[in-house]
């Protein structure tokens, strides 16, 4: 029954159903989900982290449709993307996210649906408002959307100045249930944005939570807020948050310097208009010359590699890799600059040489994902065409564990797709012409990685 019903919900929005066709559908009781589940916590108990592989702990499963609070929309999913907080949910590090899911669950009657003994995980989602609570005001059934993933109690004080700051901050389908990577997603109004009509459901997918933290670490006042003429260091430069980095420090009139690990990625970035790239592993950066020691000899050599390349020093260095990159980070950042942090991929215990950053006055900021308005700015950028999604590869809803492992493993640029409902890729366009002015800046990681595929 479940199935029938939600093919009958794929099929009128394929067909382009109107609000009130799709405020008629039954919502199912049950959809399929990329799950995580409680039993299988310990299941890595013991391995070494690169070796933990989510092709073995996600799953699809069939669960349940939770009830709608008020304030909560039902979203009918045609696409997500992995992030890597997919995998440190399929790899449950730092921790696993039950614990997420058992202290929300302490905290309401509504918190108490997330406690469950799966987890539906995913934080982007591409769809088809379905229903709506009965406090919703500006969203109804059939409205095209987006997600993004900054989960806030609105009547919590602490949420009115930046949301980001509010208590109870929460990353959607990661701290909480019912993300994106399922059939059906439970959302908060105050997630939802429009999708761009140029892009296809996939494309639409895979930008609110990379593109939106970019955005508040590089342009935003709660971030580095970079001006004209700045030059930014961007490790990780051809990845998800790196590749919106680097169209933001292009349209910001910034120089960035962009930071990859292999000729073709460099030669991904020249061709999104990055003129200076450093290919890291070429260069054959040694930061560490053991677990515990790290080598300022090697921090200097990128100094000058930066300073060869743009003649200065960066005043700011957009940082996520931590341990193994911090230490240099903290050392090329110019005089007064700021180094902006939003992750530790390679160890969250990180070490730096403190005196270069208090004699030479730089600023270490810790940044995290996006409140609303950030996300809906860097969602109007989007629709603008003025900052294009960076799809590389789309994958089948039954390949979701393949695509987690291709992030964990450092094997994908930009964003891998994932389709849900989306019965084929190319659907879900309602701006032809849009989209044909901007179909090369569109499609630029999609070619690269067809090439990387036929080489
Ligand atoms: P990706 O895996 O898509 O990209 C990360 C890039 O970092 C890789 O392409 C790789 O590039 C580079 N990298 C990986 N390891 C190292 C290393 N040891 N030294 C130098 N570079 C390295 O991930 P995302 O860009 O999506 O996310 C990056 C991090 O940011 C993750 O830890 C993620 O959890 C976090 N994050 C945090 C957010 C927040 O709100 N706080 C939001 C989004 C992401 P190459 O090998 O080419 O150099």
């Amino acid at each position: 029954m479940g199935t029938d019903q939600v093919a009958a919900i794929r099929d009128a929005i394929v067909d382009g159903a109107d609000s009130e066709t799709i405020a008629g559908l039954p919502v199912p009781d049950v959809y399929r989900a990329a799950v995580v589940r409680a039993a299988e916590q310990e299941m890595f108990a013991g391995i070494a982290s690169e070796d933990k592989d989510p092709r073995r702990s996600l799953h699809i499963d069939e669960v349940p449709v939770p009830e709608l609070a008020p304030d909560e929309a039902y979203v009918a999913v045609m696409a997500s993307s992995i992030n890597f907080n997919t995998v440190w949910t399929s790899i449950f590090e730092p921790m696993s996210t039950f614990a997420f899911l058992s202290r929300l669950g302490r905290e309401s009657v509504w918190g108490a649906r997330h406690d469950r003994p799966y987890h539906v995980l995913g934080s982007d989602a591409s769809g088809v408002v379905l229903r709506v609570g009965s406090a919703v005001r500006n969203w109804k059934p059939g409205d095209a959307v987006t997600v993004h993933c900054n989960h806030v109690d609105d009547q919590d004080p602490t949420a009115h100045d930046d949301s980001m700051l509010a208590s109870n901050q929460r990353i959607w389908g990661y701290e909480t249930n019912f993300g994106g990577l399922g059939e059906i997603a439970v959302v908060k109004a105050n997630q939802l944005m429009p999708k761009p009509a140029h892009l296809t459901w996939e494309e639409a997918a895979v930008n609110a939570l990379t593109n939106s933290t970019s955005y508040r670490m590089l342009v935003s006042p709660n971030g580095a807020q970079m001006t004209q003429g700045q030059t930014v260091l961007i490790w990780g430069a051809s990845g998800g948050i790196g590749a919106y980095a680097c169209q933001y420090v292009l349209n910001g009139g910034g120089t960035p310097v962009g930071v990859v690990s292999s000729p073709e990625r460099a030669a991904l970035l020249h061709e999104l208009g990055v003129e200076h790239v450093i290919d890291r592993r070429a260069e054959g950066y040694r930061f560490w010359s053991d677990d515990g020691t790290q080598d300022p000899g090697e921090w200097r050599r990128l100094g000058k590699k930066i300073r060869e390349l743009v003649g200065v020093d960066p005043e700011i260095v957009f940082e996520h890799p931590g341990r193994q990159t911090m230490g240099a980070s903290v050392f090329v950042c110019s005089r007064g600059g700021t180094i902006i942090t939003c992750a530790a991929t390679s160890g969250f215990m990180i070490e730096y040489d403190n005196r270069y950053l208090w004699m030479n006055q730089k600023t270490l900021k810790g940044c995290h994902f996006a409140n609303y308005r950030e996300a809906w700015e860097a969602n109007r950028l989007i629709c603008e065409g003025q900052i294009h999604p960076t799809l590389s590869a789309v994958f089948a809803f039954d390949e979701v564990a393949e695509a987690a492992y291709q992030v964990h493993k450092n094997l994908h640029e930009g964003k891998l797709g994932v389709l849900v409902l989306a019965p084929k890729e190319g659907l879900g366009v309602t701006d032809h012409a849009m989209r044909e002015r901007l179909l090369p800046q569109i499609t630029l990681f999609r070619r690269h990685d067809e090439k990387k595929d036929t080489a």
